[in-house]
């Protein structure tokens, strides 16, 4: 095939096992590989900016990076997918948003158990912490939602089969229920 569907993978506030799932498609990558680029991923340690037909994303929006990141991939991508609970409903690291980012700070930074030399870090580089974790949705339009903690990678390859081919995506009961 000479016109491979190129796929663009991010994680923002994620914690890689959504990544770890894609990297369970196993040997049937190989069978993929024919058929799909993967540009910028954490798996070809690429992290410019590319254009891409689908871009797939991991993790809660938590920081001003992950806005910037979030709307570079929405203009330079066809077609949008959040991983995973954390990018659907804001998941785990939306457990935060109870709290106040002063309360999550001081929990993290000065009042946690075995800290030495407390402080909260306060350099320019690091990126601002939003007041609460959002879903994707929330911050662009989000074309498909791949949901579970993290997917299986059967749905995962599913869904990646389905779009080469341009059929509807659709997945089994077992790989979107986890009950
Ligand atoms: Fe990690 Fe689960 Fe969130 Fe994926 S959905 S980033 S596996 S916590």
């Amino acid at each position: 095939m000479t016109n491979k569907v190129k796929v663009t993978t991010c994680s923002l506030g994620g914690c890689f096992g959504c990544h770890m799932s894609i990297m369970d498609i196993d040997e049937q990558f190989f069978e993929l590989a024919r058929l799909v680029e993967f540009t910028r991923t954490p798996l070809t340690d690429v992290k410019q900016i590319v254009t891409s037909d689908v871009g797939i994303l991991e993790g809660g929006v938590c920081n001003s990076e992950n806005i910037e990141i979030l709307k570079e991939f929405r203009k330079n991508t066809k077609t949008l997918v959040a991983l995973g609970a954390c990018a659907i409903t804001g998941g785990v690291p939306a457990m935060r948003n109870q709290y106040s980012v002063e309360q999550c700070l001081r929990e993290s930074y000065i009042d946690g158990a075995g800290l030495e030399n407390p402080q909260i870090p306060n350099d320019p580089e690091i990126p601002l912490v939003l007041n609460q974790v959002h879903p994707l949705h929330e911050v662009v339009k989000i074309d498909y939602f791949l949901p579970g903690c993290p997917p299986p990678a059967s749905a995962i390859l599913s869904f990646l089969q389905n779009f080469i081919e341009g059929k509807p995506i659709d997945y089994s009961y077992q790989q979107i229920h986890f009950d």
